[in-house]
């Protein structure tokens, strides 16, 4: 799987926070990093990490999960009690189970060990993109009124039945692009590029854990019912109401 950017990628002095424990690795994403336009600074470790966010914050973190001490997931949920920063995480090559989590837990993106780094410098940039063009890639600030379900395109918020669902900037955009066209069938490539950008077109991965983060939540709110419907290797539909059967969070992810 690999991320093309659109174009040459040159940063506008973004500060990105690397948060990696091996000396070496972290002074070789920080290089490319600075290639790139960027203005990188290292954390060693998890409380350097805190006190780096809350003393200078940055415009986007790239997080190793596993640390000393304070690790990445106690870093990432601190850090999303206040602040909607990019998180991008870097994980075990293979470990679905940390991709789920991590994305659940409020990272934007992950990149997986061992590091392709013009991967991670276009997943980088895409990420600063969608930071720049807000919670909605498409700027629609309208609320979405249907049976069962409402999204306040200005605060950003989602109930169920008239109950909160705290969702991530990512699960939200998603949402929001599926919800637009109710009972549409919405292409992966069309969902990816909305979302992600347009390097992720063909990043189904990405997609179908997001997805699932999403049901799960949905599932929580309103057990039993079906929001987001599979069209198996094409993409997804949103069912207004939510179709009674199958609950989400136990559905298929396709
Ligand atoms: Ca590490």
């Amino acid at each position: 799987m690999s991320v093309r950017a659109p174009g040459p990628i040159a940063g506008n002095g973004e500060r990105i926070l690397v948060v990696e424990d091996e000396p070496a690795f972290a002074e070789l994403i920080a290089l490319w990093l600075e290639r790139h336009g960027w203005q990188p600074r290292i954390a060693p470790d998890g409380a350097h990490a805190l006190r780096a966010v809350e003393e200078d914050p940055p415009d986007l973190i790239v997080l190793d999960l596993s640390l000393p001490r304070v690790d990445g997931w106690h870093v990432m949920e601190r850090v999303r009690s206040h602040s909607l920063v990019p998180i991008i995480v870097v994980t075990a090559r293979g470990s679905e189970a940390d991709k789920v989590r991590g994305l659940a837990t409020g990272a934007d993106d992950y990149v997986t060990k061992p590091l392709s780094f013009p991967e991670l410098v276009a997943r980088v940039a895409a990420a600063l993109r969608r930071a720049r063009g807000g919670p909605v890639a498409n700027g629609d600030a309208a609320t979405i009124d249907l049976p069962g379900i409402r999204i306040d395109g200005q605060g950003h918020r989602v109930e169920v039945d008239g109950l909160a669902v705290h969702l991530t900037p990512t699960e939200y955009r998603l949402l929001r692009h599926l919800a637009a066209r109710p009972g549409a069938l919405v292409a992966r490539g069309e969902l990816l590029v909305a979302v992600w950008g347009s390097g992720y077109r063909e990043d189904h991965h990405l997609l179908r854990v997001a997805i699932r983060n999403l049901r799960a939540k949905l599932a929580a709110t309103a057990p039993g019912r079906r929001f987001i419907e599979t069209e198996y290797g094409l993409g997804y539909r949103f069912a207004a109401g939510g179709e009674p059967g199958e609950a989400d969070g136990a559905a298929s992810d396709g």
